[in-house]
């Protein structure tokens, strides 16, 4: 397979040297950090007075995690550590609860992430031929406005869409022959479940690639747009706090995504006592900005639960893979005291045959007992066979679902359509337990 890089040298760059660069930034980025009086104070509790008291990156470990508490008690303008008149963006988290989280970036700021994000794109083999449809949320999100630049600068023609309006995106998608899409993978699989309603079938259209990011989705999620589509899909992590999509991006070999090293610094660590993980164990990712001014965030706990592959890659880049993303040490249900993540749900349906593009859990109270019920539409055909046939479904289903989270779910069968969609990030999870 032929192998596309944006920067060959530092993307195959040997691993000191590497290590290196990490080094040199995490002293800059320190040195910046101490403007904000957070990290003025916790670092030097951890004994980092000056940049000059980091020989090595390890020397950070030494530094307590931030948190997304930290940064909302900062709101608006507590880890700012450049004057205002030298930040020219700002991007808020798309936080559903309370207070958001606030990032500024400078000039430079924006040069280096954009330049991740070109490099992100070129990796998967996607050129300045290519017709880029960024079907993600432009404006305070970072998902729209990140890719955009990161396309623009590899040459490729943007269609600045941005999300929602499923009718008008078909037609684009076929007046200007897109063949690259950004999306998150639940508005992928609705998109395809409305494209012969809209009259349009795959060979209307010129579709090859979809970067699909901003939600947790499973192997087998992906393998089905894959399939439907017809299109190879890669995966595109990211989050605000550490500038939004180009963190970690699949390669051409779509087998997990290569961490930009020299711009982050990736720890994994067990979400409950803190320590870090060896290569290859799961725990929470943590990372660190090493090419942000503008905000400076060291050790991020991120919540979101992967492990970083231990070999290389094929493609010849040193920079280390990331897992897809697991889980989230916060979106994991307890059902009656029995853990239960909705994406060990999602790739046990999403490999069944029968189910159509869509879902939803929901969790309630049946007396003193959680409930917990998966509703999944499955492709409207099965709808017109015998009774009987859907209810061995609904039993296949259930068995399947019973096999990995070990509760019992109650199963229902919906026709398509008939669950709520979101064009942007999916809320697939109801929980209607009350709070007490
Ligand atoms: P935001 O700060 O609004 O961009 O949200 C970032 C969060 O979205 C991350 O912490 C992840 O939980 C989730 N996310 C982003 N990209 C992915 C991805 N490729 N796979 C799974 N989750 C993702
Ligand atoms: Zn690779």
């Amino acid at each position: 397979m032929e192998v596309p890089f944006w920067n060959k040298e530092i993307e195959t760059l040997d691993r000191a040297r590497l290590r290196g660069i990490q080094t040199e930034r995490l002293k800059q980025i320190i040195s910046w950090a101490l403007k904000t009086p957070l990290y003025n104070k916790r670092l030097n509790q951890a004994g980092i007075h000056s940049e000059n008291d980091i020989k090595d990156i390890e020397d950070l470990t030494r530094l307590a995690f931030t948190t997304k508490d930290d940064l909302r008690k900062n709101f608006p303008r507590g880890l700012l550590a450049v004057d205002m008149k030298d930040i020219i963006r700002v991007h808020s988290s798309s936080g559903t609860t309370g207070i958001p989280t606030v990032i500024y970036f400078t000039g430079d700021d924006i040069e280096n992430w954009t330049d991740l994000l070109a490099r992100s794109i070129v990796a998967t083999g996607a050129t300045s031929e290519d017709i880029f449809q960024n079907m993600m949320t432009y404006g305070l999100f970072t998902g729209g406005l990140g890719l955009h630049y990161g396309a623009e600068r590899v040459g490729m023609m943007v269609i600045p869409i941005g999300g929602g309006n499923t009718k008008r995106q078909i037609q684009v998608m076929k007046d200007f022959q897109t063949t690259t899409l950004h999306i998150t993978p639940s508005y992928m699989l609705h998109i395809h479940s409305k494209l012969e309603q809209e009259g349009v079938s795959l060979s209307d259209l010129s579709l090859r690639k979809g970067f699909l990011g901003a939600e947790p989705h499973s192997e087998n999620t992906r393998l089905k747009i894959e399939e439907l589509l017809n299109i190879h899909a890669y995966n595109s992590y990211g989050l605000s706090e550490l500038n939004g999509p180009g963190v970690a991006f699949e390669c051409v070999y779509r087998k997990d995504m290569h961490v930009w090293e020299d711009g982050y610094i990736v720890e994994i660590i067990d979400p409950v006592t803190g320590e870090l993980k060896e290569e290859g164990e799961q725990g929470e990712v943590v990372l660190t900005n090493l090419i942000r001014r503008g905000t400076p965030i060291l050790r991020y706990r991120t919540r979101d639960l992967a492990f970083l592959h231990p070999e290389g890659c094929e493609c010849g880049r040193t920079h280390r893979r990331l897992s897809r993303i697991l889980g989230r040490t916060d979106d994991m249900l307890i059902i009656n005291g029995v853990n239960v993540f909705p994406s060990q749900i999602e790739e046990k349906i999403m490999k069944i045959p029968e189910v159509a593009t869509n879902y939803q859990i929901y969790v309630d109270k049946k007396g003193q007992l959680d409930r917990l019920t998966v509703r999944v539409e499955i492709y409207p055909k099965l709808f017109l066979g015998d009774v009987s046939n859907l209810e061995a479904l609904r039993v296949k289903i259930k068995e399947e679902l019973k096999s990995s989270i070990v509760i019992n779910p109650v199963v229902e069968l919906h026709e398509p359509g008939s669950l709520p969609v979101s064009e942007g990030k999916a809320k697939r999870v109801l929980d209607e337990r009350p709070k007490d």
